[in-house]
């Protein structure tokens, strides 16, 4: 019988430790290996798109994009309207048609080409500036690119981290998403940052979902201040 959902007033003590989550999470669902994604302006413009959607819609219109407009060149030259129409499927299209154009020439005019693999090699905080200031790409826009294409210990939160970690207690109730970047990079030590990434969001996909979390077959239920299953 599923668990009820979690108790979000009870009291949290932060008993649990980043490194005993990891060793925790990799008892159910493994070792995490790094594997290579897209390239950098290909996983940027890819992240663009999942905002507000899911990644199967995204992809969807990722790919309808790259067929009928192959290269990031035609994609600024396009009308607005057209890569609307290209990328309808991922949701909120005009805006992010307009975003995505904006953000290539952007990229264009600070380097006159699309290879971001460069920035791989410059400090943490640094390469998440220069991608923050581009045009709409937030925290966890740039943490993705950064962590899953240039391989840099960059934590991206989404939606299912941001949960876990606030049951948890390895967050207060409060942080939003974007304040959870920092506080969990200080948190998690640079080596485990993408395992840890990877196995929270796991977590929070089959185990600690949103409406009903499976407390009772969760390795973390002791030490959880939101279990339900003690
Ligand atoms: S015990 Fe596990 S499933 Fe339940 S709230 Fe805590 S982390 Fe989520």
């Amino acid at each position: 019988m599923p668990s009820r959902s979690p108790k979000r007033s009870a009291k949290r003590k932060p008993t649990l430790t980043p490194e005993l989550v990891k060793i925790r999470l990799e008892s159910v669902y493994g070792q995490i290996e790094w594997r290579p994604r897209m390239i950098a302006i290909d996983e940027l413009i890819f992240t663009v798109l999942t905002q507000n959607t899911s990644d199967l819609n995204a992809e969807r219109a990722y790919d309808t994009l790259r067929k009928s407009l192959p290269t990031w060149g035609q994609v600024i030259e396009a009308e607005a309207e057209n890569v609307a129409a290209l990328i309808k499927r991922g949701g909120l299209s005009n805006q992010k048609s307009v975003r995505i154009q904006k953000i290539l020439v952007e990229i264009l005019k600070r380097i006159g080409h699309f290879d971001l693999e460069f920035l791989a090699a410059r400090p943490l905080e640094e390469t998440r500036q220069w991608f923050t200031s581009l045009p709409g790409v937030g925290p966890k826009t740039a943490a993705v690119v950064m962590a899953f294409s240039l391989r840099m210990p960059a934590f991206p939160v989404d939606t299912h981290i941001h949960r876990v970690s606030k049951r948890l207690g390895l967050i207060a109730d409060k942080t939003t998403a974007d304040q959870a970047h920092p506080i969990m990079e200080q948190l998690i030590s640079e080596d485990d940052r993408y395992d840890m990434h990877v196995l929270l969001i796991t977590h929070g996909r089959q185990m600690c979902k949103a409406r009903i979390a499976q407390c009772a077959r969760c390795p973390l239920a002791n030490e959880c201040p939101a279990s339900t299953a003690k």
